[in-house]
């Protein structure tokens, strides 16, 4: 898909796209980044724009022989690397793509080629590809994706120019998982607003899981605003662990852990009165609101930091019950 149909990251694709077209791209590049969010996509967008038949505006078109054959991983001119079934990419993989890059590209105009999950290529293929980072040949571009840069050796990095991609906005990962994935409007708000900024993680867990974190987060929150009373927060706890549905393992726990912890940074938002656009729930507003006068002064930045704290101790191995009920006395 074309930069223009990516989500997020605007000001970083539209520098790297403007060089492509300018022809002042650097050969070697690392896109680093968090999982999910765009990088292996930009990558691609960079080999359409650099091989598209049809462009306009600084972008590919999208819709020419050579954007659809990259699209469809069957273009000649540009190759994808990514780890086998051993989990690693091996210095075979990586002199074949060196012996490829070598050659004039064979239908497009630039030859491209894409290592993802770049941190697993193994040290005696990352030595391989050191000459060809430094002084590529004049019509290719080598493009490692990755998610832990500091993985690769620094001899690679620095032969590379890094550019840096962020989280995406709970909005943003919410449009691409209704626009993408076929997601209904509360489903991709929960997924989102959980997601760390990364389509990717949303991806991962059940839209059920999700709408389920947030509902007993919710219940958590609500509970715990109303009362001060001992015996109704350990009905939160109980929200928190699933309630009269049996027991709630640790990775529940914390995805609705999680989820609390996103509605109360919307109430920070909300109570700092600062702009309604960066809530995660924003399709919660209702809820919001309800909760907003119990955690007025600091108490949304105190129950904030106390799931927090949850959360390291349920990373520590602390039993799910213990923290269920610790977590539910200090909102
Ligand atoms: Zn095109």
């Amino acid at each position: 898909m074309p930069f223009r149909d990516i989500a997020g990251h605007r000001h970083l694709l539209d520098l790297v796209a403007g060089a492509a077209f300018r022809g002042t791209l650097p050969p070697s590049l690392i896109f680093a980044g968090p999982e999910g969010v765009g990088k292996r996509m930009a990558a691609l967008a960079l080999a359409q724009a650099l091989n598209c038949l049809a462009p306009a505006g600084n972008d590919a078109c999208g819709q020419c022989a050579s954007c659809k054959r990259i699209a469809r991983g069957v273009h000649a001119d540009v190759m994808l690397i990514e780890p086998g079934d051993t989990g690693s990419i091996k210095v075979d993989q990586v002199r074949e793509a060196i012996e490829r890059a070598a050659y004039r590209p064979f239908e497009g105009r630039r030859r491209v080629v894409i290592i993802d999950s770049a941190d697993e290529i193994l040290v005696e293929a990352q030595n391989a590809l050191l000459k060809t980072l430094e002084e590529p040949p004049p019509a290719s571009v080598f493009v490692l994706v990755t998610s832990r840069p500091d993985v690769l050796l620094p001899t690679v990095r620095s032969r590379c120019q890094r550019l840096r991609f962020g989280r995406l906005a709970p909005g943003e990962v919410a449009q691409v998982l209704m626009q993408a994935h076929e997601y209904g409007d509360t489903d991709a708000h929960a997924a989102a607003a959980l997601s760390d900024g990364s389509v990717g993680r949303a991806l991962e867990g059940g839209t059920e899981s999700f709408v389920d974190a947030r509902e007993a987060a919710a219940q958590l929150l609500e509970t715990a605003g109303r009362s001060e009373d001992p015996r109704r927060r350990l009905e939160g706890a109980r929200a928190l662990t699933g309630g009269g549905r049996g027991s709630t393992d640790r990775d529940e726990l914390a995805r609705r852990l999680r989820a609390a912890s996103s509605l109360l940074r919307d109430l920070g938002v909300l109570l700092s009165g600062a702009d309604a656009g960066a809530l995660a729930n924003s399709d919660l507003r209702p809820l919001l609101e309800r909760l907003r006068p119990s955690f007025d002064g600091d108490r949304a930045v105190r129950a904030f930091a106390a799931v927090d704290r949850a959360l390291a101790a349920l990373d520590r191995n602390a039993s799910p019950k213990i923290v269920a009920d610790w977590v539910s006395f200090q909102i």
